[in-house]
């Protein structure tokens, strides 16, 4: 459920009408529904504590699904935590006011600047790749003279669906340690002087729409929890990482929050350890959309119609990248009759296509679409490909709007180049 719906002829987000805010800030425009992350934000949690086996989980927001800092507040304020990727990503979240104490660094290549700065912040854990970056970790927590509280994020070699490019949970994808290596690994880290290993965590990829996959995988995590434990190492932490999938249009239905919390909760029971939750696209994707304007409407001479817009694969590459699937509504509502168009953006590539044959109203220049969908690896991917300026953002809650990040200018797109000093 999101709070996107049209209203004598004219879609809304929640009580602001999309056309004022295309107006008022112009196009291509990314619009969040802060009730629509609240919601989506609570109706998980409502599901994890509907079960006792799963304690007072952390939810920690994958910050890399939707980065802005006006949502991260928004999450904070019920009490979010924050996965984070990079040293941005932390003080993205910190700065947002979510506590240290509630945020996971996670990340296959952690530089040497990031885990310094992670540990001098003092996130909660540090989720590890590899031996090297345990060895790295353990080094700087020397140098710092403190403890680095490490969880082994493990590869459980199972196959969860979704695209190829955001499949991370197979032997073969580069992301964490096998169970044997987080066995040996674990033990060396509690030996150390400087390491406190706390747990261990698996992220398996996503858009999973199927909870078997999470199942095994969670289930071969217990497994590990449970031999660390017999190898006489404390476990406290089991971090789930994120992954389930959202009902974008077309896709297959993903298994409700409900459906999930039951599942974990059936696979941890009894396991005394502190859970860990990453969701990002379940509480993003449906909490925006990116709104465009038509540039014009043609026809080739064989037949093809074309919808241009001036929204492009620098704003929202999921089309060109994943072959995502996003619904496109008309802003106004309009009696024109549908027809078979593809819909383009201006860029110069045939890749800046993010519909092919859809059925739309034979729009007018001028005419708004919105990208259903769209909050979560929208704007947080977007680029100046082409020397678009970045694309800006807006939240909107009940009657009110505010751009959250504006929209910059050329000035400013060209204010970090520095001709070389020979030309
Ligand atoms: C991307 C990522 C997530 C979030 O995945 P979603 O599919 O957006 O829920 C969580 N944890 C880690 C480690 C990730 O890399």
């Amino acid at each position: 459920m999101n709070h996107f719906e049209v209203r004598s002829g004219e879609l809304h987000c929640e009580d602001v009408p999309l056309t004022r805010i295309a107006d008022a800030v112009g196009t291509p425009v990314y619009v969040y529904s802060q009730a629509t992350l609240e919601r989506h934000f609570n109706v998980f949690r409502e599901a994890l504590h509907a079960h006792a086996a799963l304690g007072e989980p952390l939810i920690a927001y994958a910050v890399k699904a939707n980065s802005n800092v006006s949502v991260l507040r928004v999450l904070a304020a019920l009490g979010a935590g924050a996965d984070t990727v990079s040293e941005g990503e932390i003080r993205r979240a910190l700065a947002a006011g979510i506590p240290a104490d509630r945020i996971v660094f996670s990340g296959v290549g952690k530089r040497r600047a990031e885990i310094e700065f992670a540990l001098t912040a003092g996130v909660c854990e540090i989720n590890v790749e590899s031996e090297p970056e345990l060895e790295l970790i353990a080094a700087i927590a020397e140098q710092l003279t403190l403890q680095a509280p490490v969880v082994f994020r493990v590869n459980p070699d199972v196959e969860a669906g979704g695209h190829a490019k955001i499949a991370t949970g197979k032997a073969e994808n580069k992301f964490g340690v096998s169970f044997s290596e987080a066995r040996r690994l674990y033990a060396a880290a509690a030996a150390h002087p400087h390491l406190s290993p706390l747990g261990v965590a698996c992220h398996i990829g996503s858009q999973i729409t199927d909870l078997a996959p999470f199942e095994a995988a969670f289930r071969k995590m217990r497994g590990l929890v449970e031999d660390l434990r017999a190898d006489g190492l404390a476990v406290e932490r089991l971090d789930l990482g994120g992954g389930l999938g959202v009902p974008y249009f077309n896709a297959p239905e993903p298994p409700t929050p409900a459906d999930y919390a039951a599942m974990v909760a059936r696979v941890v029971e009894g396991l005394d350890v502190r859970l860990a939750f990453e969701p990002g696209r379940m509480i993003a994707a449906n909490a925006g959309a990116l709104i465009a304007r038509v540039i014009h409407r043609h026809e080739r001479p064989e037949g093809r119609k074309f919808l241009v817009l001036d929204a492009a694969m620098n704003d929202l590459i999921r089309p060109a990248m994943y072959e995502s699937f996003h619904d496109i509504r008309p802003v106004l509502a309009t009696n024109a009759p549908p027809e078979p168009m593809d819909v383009v953006g201006p860029v110069c590539e045939t890749g800046d296509t993010f519909a092919q044959g859809r059925s739309l109203p034979a729009l007018d220049s001028g005419a708004l679409v919105a990208f259903m969908s769209a909050g979560a690896y929208g704007a947080a991917m977007a680029s100046e490909y082409n020397s678009r300026p970045l694309v800006p953002e807006v939240l909107v809650s009940g009657d009110k709007f505010a751009v959250i990040r504006r929209r910059p200018t050329y000035e400013e797109m060209l204010a970090d180049e520095t001709p070389a000093g020979w030309l």
